[in-house]
């Protein structure tokens, strides 16, 4: 085909590949270790395979009810209540989606109209801007700063007006690893109350959160659960990001809304996954045991790079790690990371990508959800550089 008509048209000036597709296939393409875009390298749990196994066999092929498998639904009404201590509905408060991703776009598209503002924290996972875009709302932006990438209240107080429709949360943080505090609920408690602005809160390593820190999930504080989406990945949880399930948990009026643009994406989620999650859920081990499966990484890739160049930048939760190359070279992120994974055999993602203004810190973020193996030998590509 010669012509396209799109170019004139898109929706998304100024949008181009995810990042994460775009380091992928370059690390496919060169050969390299590939620490770039955020997926384990090692299996999910093998009795969940063949529960899932079980259910294809058993006949599970058809449409799953549209907000999800109830029995699913309760399991993950328990699971909020004993960790959380909070009660969700499952007829009218939960929804199973086909990945966080999709629950995020459906959560802002169920709330967000034309003109409206959402506020968002950069660096910032990739799809919330977009998500944002194709509805006709406003993106506002408040910075977070290296090396700590702490919330400025103060700043954020400047941004919200009249038409602050919503507020995304991300805890515990991609790429930057930090986690939200006690004082930053407090903070953002204060900074809402008396307002109808609506959180959507992207948990989706809610267990992946390390030195002994509680996740402060938004789904602990009435006051704020009453007025928020909260999103979880069981991709992330159980090791199976191809699966690409997930769940959102929302007051029903909320819920009302999401459910209304959610028939209409999706309808429902795949069916033999929601019957295999349900069972496999009740097992409370598999993620009480992920603070220390992914500590133990994280040390790992940090030992790893002990006698490199790089500088380690504090990272609290989530499987990546933000390394500081200013002593390294000037070159820009971007190109940077391009050249290690040519080069060096080793790819990455360059942080600027994550900010508006595409502001560059001189920082790469590697994902170390790998085997014990990976990470040594990228430690030693890395010490090398
Ligand atoms: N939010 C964040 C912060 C993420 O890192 C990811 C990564 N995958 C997602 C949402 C999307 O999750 P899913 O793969 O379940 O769509
Ligand atoms: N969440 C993953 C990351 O941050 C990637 C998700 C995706 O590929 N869209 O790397």
């Amino acid at each position: 085909m010669q012509q396209s008509i799109t170019g004139s048209t898109t929706k998304l000036p100024g949008i181009g590949t995810s990042i994460f597709a775009v380091m992928s296939g370059l690390a496919n393409e060169c050969g390299a270790i590939n620490l770039s875009q955020g997926f384990p390298d090692f299996e999910c749990p093998p009795h969940l395979v063949e529960l899932v196994a079980k259910y294809l066999r058993e006949g599970k092929n058809q449409y799953a009810p549209m907000p999800g498998l109830p029995a699913l639904k309760e399991e993950i009404a328990l699971k909020t209540q004993k960790l959380y201590g909070t009660s969700y509905d499952p007829d009218k408060e939960i929804t199973i989606t086909s990945g966080a991703t999709e629950a995020i776009y459906a959560a802002i598209t169920s709330v967000v109209k034309e003109d409206d503002e959402v506020l968002i924290f950069e660096p910032a996972y990739d799809s919330y801007v977009p998500s944002i875009l194709l509805n006709r709302g406003k993106p506002r932006y408040v910075r977070l700063e290296p090396p700590h990438y702490k919330i400025n209240w103060e700043e954020v107080k400047k941004e919200i007006s009249y038409r602050t429709r919503a507020i995304i949360l991300n805890s515990p943080h991609n790429p930057t690893g930090t986690v939200l505090s006690s004082e930053d609920i407090k903070q953002l408690e204060k900074l809402v109350s008396g307002t109808d602005i609506i959180i959507i809160s992207d948990e989706v390593y809610e267990h992946i959160i390390f030195d002994k820190i509680a996740h402060h999930s938004i789904c602990r504080y009435p006051s704020l659960a009453g007025r928020s989406f909260v999103i979880f990945s069981f991709g992330k949880t159980y090791h199976n990001t191809g699966w690409k399930m997930g769940y959102v948990l929302a007051p029903s009026g909320l819920m009302t809304e999401f459910r209304k643009v959610f028939q209409y994406l999706q309808y429902s989620s795949c069916t033999p996954f929601q019957y295999a999650f349900a069972d496999f859920m009740k097992d409370e081990a598999h993620y009480l045991s992920l603070p220390d499966f992914y500590q133990n990484k994280r040390d790992l890739f940090a030992q790893a790079v002990e006698a490199s160049r790089f500088q380690l930048v504090p990272c609290h939760g989530t499987y990546f790690q933000c390394l500081d190359y200013s002593a390294i070279s000037d070159e820009p992120d971007r190109q940077f990371a391009e050249h290690l994974t040519r080069e060096f055999k080793i790819a990455s993602i360059p942080i600027s990508v994550f900010y508006h203004e595409k502001i560059d810190n001189q920082i790469l973020r590697f994902c170390f959800a790998k085997s014990e193996e990976t990470l040594k030998k990228a430690g030693e590509l890395l010490c090398k550089i």
